[in-house]
């Protein structure tokens, strides 16, 4: 997903390449090409110029009779800024309680069903007991989805489809979860195309409700900076804890995983890359830089 960013990184720093040391002016430059490719790989405005001007200051305070050439040195300066600017280290999710609730919550077709699957089978495989809720009152097809999911994976789904009270199935999902001594209950919500009051009303209330020890965002790579305007708008209604970002194996370029952190204040917790079961990871903002960097 990064290669075309990672070609014209790679390409500003080999135009220091045989320059002796770090001067304001090939850090200037080298600085504007890397902000030029940051926006082309569709990173927030604010985002990019914050981080140009981080990576620059670092630069300039450096020792000048460094051992690194400075090709090198802005390399690792850019790494280690693109690292703390995806928080730096991995954050895992909180499980907590009995039965731990996760609240899975964002757009329609954001990857939410799938990726409520993908996260079963990993807690189940790290050896949880599961279960799945399925929340969505509006698609009849979201329930059968998640049931063929679990099935798949070989964890129990709860449903009640007739119900129209998302609050009323997720209690009695928790009730269900607790009879059957499972440790997590994964809720699966409703989305809408695009954000609405109701919904937002709807999942906020889902989360006063259940008290989720975790509250996950999950948002489509592909959609760039929406990507990250909904995550704000979604934040400032549910304040969650984390975000998932779905569809990395698609044709997307990437900012929305560089900007989110810095626009959100939350952490990325998982990627997902691919429709299948075992297509998630968790996310580690070093691993994530290294690759960005080629
Ligand atoms: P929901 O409406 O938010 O529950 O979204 P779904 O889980 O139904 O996903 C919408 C579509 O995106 C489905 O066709 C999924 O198979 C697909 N999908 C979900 N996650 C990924 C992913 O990481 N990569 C790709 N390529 N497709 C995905």
């Amino acid at each position: 997903m990064f290669d075309n960013l990672s070609l014209k990184l790679d390409k500003a720093f080999k135009t220091l390449k045989g320059q002796g040391s770090i001067t304001e002016v090939n850090v200037a430059t080298t600085m504007k090409e890397i902000r030029r490719a940051l926006i082309d790989a569709d990173v927030n405005y604010k985002v990019a110029k914050d981080v140009t001007d981080e990576i620059k200051e670092k630069a300039l305070g450096q020792d000048v009779l460094t051992a690194v050439s400075p090709g090198q040195l802005l390399t690792k300066i850019t790494n280690d800024e693109l690292t703390q600017l995806m928080g730096g280290s991995h954050e895992d999710i909180n499980i907590k309680g009995s039965p731990a609730v996760i609240l899975i919550s964002g757009l329609q077709g954001s990857g939410k069903t799938t990726f409520s699957g993908k996260l079963a089978n990993m807690l189940k495989k790290q050896g949880n007991t599961v279960m799945l809720a399925a929340c969505d009152i509006y698609r009849p097809a979201a329930i059968d989805q998640l049931k063929v999911l679990g099935e798949q994976i070989g964890v129990e789904v709860y449903a009640e489809p007739e119900n129209k009270n998302a609050v009323q199935i997720a209690n009695n999902a928790i009730k269900a979860a607790k009879d059957g001594g499972k440790k997590v209950l994964i809720v699966d919500t409703a989305g809408r195309l695009a954000v609405d009051e109701e919904m937002m009303n709807e999942i906020s209330d889902l989360k006063k409700a259940l008290d989720p020890s975790e509250t996950l965002f999950v948002v489509d790579s592909m959609t760039g900076q929406d990507a990250v305007n909904t995550a704000k708008t979604f934040n400032e209604r549910l304040n969650f804890d984390g975000v998932v970002l779905t569809k990395l194996d698609g044709d997307t370029r990437g900012g929305a995983a560089i900007s989110i952190r810095r626009v959100v204040e939350k952490p990325i917790k998982f990627i997902s890359h691919g429709e299948k079961m075992e297509a998630i990871d968790k996310f580690h903002p070093d691993r994530m830089a290294n690759r960005i960097l080629g």
